[in-house]
């Protein structure tokens, strides 16, 4: 009797948790059929996969890595190789970073072997400067105004954002991710050909502005090399020609600059900084 009722019982048990199991593949089952096939196909592949609404630090670092690498194997970036120019960029950069919004991460500045007036930045840490940018800046504020700028665009993720936006509009986004070739892809294409849009631009203005007024520079410098371009006329840089037009962010920069204080600072010493610059 007693050993019947424990079967009985026993039974019963092994009936729920079968009933139970089952229901429970029929949720999972049904819920993300296309995540699990996908996951497994990648994993034989041995793909590096970014989760990019989920991205971490350390991740972002890597893919800005591969991203450098690929502009410059493919010479779509030519790196202009002299130490003094470097270490300078260098130094103002790292100097930069130090008091953004986002100083953990390594951030890597290099010059482009490039006349035009530009600069651009891809993520985890990696700016771009142009020579033909800094022979046009009169001094290290104007300079490092730019480099702010663009150190804002990494602050603000950015690029993730676009590559994410850009993944999905390819319909190269799975449920598990972005493979790390067409994450390189896009983000080379990125950094070359596409324009930041009309809020990026401005968050980056302000994060640059604030990060150097709290470096020490003198803010002028930022207003000054944007007129300076933008009274250049019809030739308006590519990091300029995009929405919002210049003369928005000009007056929107001036707004957030005391008049009394916009030439305290440093880097507005003109000589020192030809000097500096001389073997460009
Ligand atoms: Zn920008």
């Amino acid at each position: 009797m007693i050993k019947q009722f424990s079967f009985l019982s026993h039974k019963r048990w092994l009936y729920g948790v079968l009933s139970l199991l089952f229901s429970l593949s029929i949720i999972v089952g049904n819920a993300q059929p296309t995540r699990a096939i996908s996951w497994i196909e990648l994993l034989i592949r041995g793909a590096q996969i970014y989760q990019l609404s989920s991205i971490s630090d350390s991740q972002e670092v890597q893919l800005g890595k591969e991203i450098n690498q690929e502009l410059i194997k493919s010479r779509k970036a030519k790196i202009y190789r002299n130490g003094e120019i470097t270490r300078y960029v260098n130094q103002i950069g790292q100097r930069l970073a130090r008091t953004s919004n986002r100083p953990k991460i390594p951030y890597t500045f290099q010059v482009v072997d490039d006349k035009s007036v530009n600069a651009f930045a891809t993520m985890g840490g990696y700016v771009y400067i142009n020579t033909g940018l800094m022979k046009k800046a009169e001094n290290e504020a104007e300079l490092a105004s730019v480099i702010g700028h663009e150190i804002g665009h990494i602050v603000g993720r950015h690029a993730i954002k676009q590559m994410r936006e850009t993944a999905i509009a390819q319909g190269v986004l799975s449920a598990a991710g972005l493979d790390s070739s067409q994450a390189v892809q896009i983000g080379v294409e990125l950094a070359l050909n596409r324009p930041n849009s009309r809020g990026d631009e401005l968050e980056a203005d302000r994060f640059g502005l604030e990060n150097i007024k709290k470096s020490g520079y003198a803010p002028s410098g930022m207003v000054s090399f944007m007129k300076k371009l933008l009274q250049q006329g019809n030739s308006t840089p590519a990091f300029l020609s995009t929405h919002p037009a210049t003369s928005e962010r000009i007056k929107l920069l001036e707004k957030n600059i005391d008049s009394r204080t916009a030439n305290v600072g440093k880097g507005l010493d003109n000589r020192a900084y030809k000097n500096k610059i001389r073997s460009l």
